[in-house]
């Protein structure tokens, strides 16, 4: 048992007893940890009201094998992201990567998605408002392929050929991919992938911010592929709380 200090990100908050608080942290050598801050939720809590989703700083905990929730010592604060929470659809976009980060939990050392997710939450807050909503669809493609899950665009799911770069292909959502014209497909779920907007993906999977004339099929799209990805994705809430805030801008 040893006293640690890791760089966190909380990923959600949720009360616990009258005064303290369950935090879900992301961190960089052991992915999603569980941790308690008692004392959180009082008025003169040490942790001054800090410990708020996709607030990005240091927690000190003992880190015991084996152990589902840890108790927090001390949180100290790097980047608060209060902005996040000021518009809907990026407190949405960050909700989603987040929930993305719990549903897929796991202790695993996983520096790179630590990184990615930082530096989405970064990017989340700095977009401009014509951008924020590709912003956010990049952001998550681009987390779903640190994640390993990403679409195969480039290569045919079923036998692995490089597929051209013209023309549409059948992009089926269970098998994470696009098949070629030789191999077809088209019995499961998934649609008919236009050149063009095989070309937006493949660039927002590389979490490159394209410009989108209607971002309406793109979060039709991503929810689909989500669903076939993520366990129980069809309660994402932080998807519909997305595409609702789409039109409330
Ligand atoms: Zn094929």
């Amino acid at each position: 048992m040893a006293l640690a200090t890791l760089d966190a990100i909380i990923l959600q908050a949720f009360p616990y007893s009258e005064t303290s608080k369950i935090l879900r942290l992301l961190t960089p050598g052991h992915g999603v940890q569980s941790v308690m801050a008692k004392g959180a939720r009082r008025l003169r809590s040490r942790y001054g009201g800090i410990l708020e989703p996709f607030t990005d700083g240091f927690a000190t905990f003992y880190l015991r094998q084996n152990r589902e929730l840890h108790t927090l010592s001390d949180f100290e604060l790097v980047r608060p992201r209060q902005a996040l929470g000021r518009d809907l659809v990026r407190f949405g976009g960050a909700s989603l990567l987040a929930e993305i980060m719990l549903r897929t939990a796991s202790e695993e050392a996983a520096p790179e998605v630590f990184s990615r997710v930082r530096s989405a939450l970064d990017r989340l807050e700095a977009a401009s408002p014509e951008t924020v909503e590709a912003t956010a669809l990049a952001e998550t493609w681009a987390l779903i392929t640190a994640l390993g899950f990403g679409p195969s665009l480039d290569r045919c799911v079923e036998c692995g050929e490089a597929v051209p770069d013209e023309g549409e292909l059948f992009l089926d959502y269970a098998a994470g991919g696009v098949f070629c014209k030789a191999c077809q497909g088209g019995g499961g779920g998934g649609r008919v992938l236009p050149e063009p907007a095989r070309a937006d993906l493949r660039a927002l999977s590389a979490g490159v911010v394209v410009e989108l004339p209607r971002t309406g099929a793109h979060w039709q799209l991503l929810s689909r592929f989500l669903a076939f990805h993520l366990v129980d994705a069809a309660s994402l809430r932080s998807l519909d709380f997305l595409y609702g805030a789409r039109g409330a801008q």
